[in-house]
């Protein structure tokens, strides 16, 4: 029997991968859609139907905002049974924190959605984009000896490496290694072959059950992070504001943050009404409050531990959970849970 042609859809949103050279002002600029694929004509080379639709405006990723993760993930649910994957082009600034706040958004996902970008524009001759779009493509379009989509995750695809996108963090901003994912191993090296990490991909539980969608999200999360000579006056307006419904701390080490007494009253006060949740500022490793009384004191102030959650998402966490349910205490509850692989 024929197999039946992988058909994708690559949602353009802008970014470096699509942008050129302003001579008039020399900054980078986005252009058209078309003439990124006029650039990498390689894909005409793969037997997959591919169909594209593209933001107006494109944007630089500096503007995402929540309102266009919404728009992903209705682009994504509109079209989920019309395609076998997902190719989102994103620029790199905010790409985790897209590729995070959709893996929540997308609940039940049978099917790869991947972003991907690049340092350098497409049309530049040293270009990372091509590399990253083709073998990007070719992921969201493999499929296991079933049938089924062999990553069936929301995920990062960048300079050979596939990564769960709520595990990913951006690297660096002039390295084409412009990703990385501390905490958990990559899901699949493309090299000469594309090796999947099979064991650390995420399957759903039911392959036929339909994909939920949860657009709604309460923005109102503030980030404090700790530093050596914090004030008083500083860690009150971040904590107390009326704006914020959560704070994510982001704290020392293994969860630390200073044991002085005006510190943990604040903490405490603000614990009584908002949702506090601790990361680390440190690259990889987890939170842990029951190893220095620091620490502990946070814990018992009522701060929730974080675990190995990136920043990204914690915040995309944040805004999912706060944006589906009223009551803070299941928010807390939830927020230890595993969702989405996130931690
Ligand atoms: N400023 C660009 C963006 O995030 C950077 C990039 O794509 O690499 O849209």
């Amino acid at each position: 029997m024929k197999e039946k042609k992988a058909s994708l859809l690559l949602i353009y949103t802008g970014g470096t991968i699509g942008m050129k050279m302003d001579p008039e002002n020399g900054t980078l600029c986005p252009f058209d859609f078309s003439q990124i694929l006029d650039e990498v004509p390689e894909l005409g080379k793969f037997a997959y139907k591919l169909d594209a639709v593209s933001f107006d405006p494109i944007i630089d990723s500096s503007d995402i905002e929540p309102a266009i993760w919404q728009e992903l993930a209705d682009i994504v649910s509109r079209k989920y049974n019309d395609y076998d994957g997902f190719v989102i082009l994103h620029g790199t600034d905010t790409m985790a924190y897209s590729a995070s706040a959709l893996s929540f958004m997308l609940e039940g996902l049978a099917k790869p959605v991947i972003f991907t970008g690049s340092q350098l524009p497409v049309g530049a001759p040293r270009t990372d984009g091509k590399e990253n779009l083709i073998s990007a493509v070719e992921i969201a379009a493999a499929k296991d000896e079933d049938g089924h989509a062999r990553v069936p995750e929301v995920c990062i695809f960048f300079n050979n490496r596939l990564t769960r996108g709520n595990r990913t963090t951006k690297l660096s901003s002039d390295e084409f290694r412009a990703f990385a994912s501390p905490n958990y191993p990559p899901l699949a090296e493309a090299g000469i072959s594309i090796k999947y990490n099979d064991s650390a991909i995420r399957k759903p539980s039911d392959w036929n059950s339909a994909l939920e969608v949860h657009e709604k999200l309460d923005t109102r999360v503030g980030i404090l992070k700790i530093h050596p000579g914090i004030t008083l006056e500083v860690v009150g307006d971040i904590l107390c504001g009326s704006s914020t419904r959560a704070v994510i701390l982001e704290t020392y080490g293994s969860g630390n943050a200073p044991s002085k007494q005006w510190f943990l009253d604040i903490i405490r006060k603000a614990a009584g009404s908002k949702i506090l949740l601790n990361v680390t500022q440190c690259f990889s490793g987890s939170v842990n409050m029951d190893i220095y009384a620091n620490g502990k004191a946070l814990k018992e102030s009522g701060v929730i531990s974080g675990g190995d959650l990136t920043t990204e998402s914690a915040l995309a966490k944040l805004f999912h959970l706060m944006g589906n349910l009223g009551d803070n205490k299941e928010v807390k509850r939830l927020l230890t849970e595993n969702l989405r692989g996130e931690m």
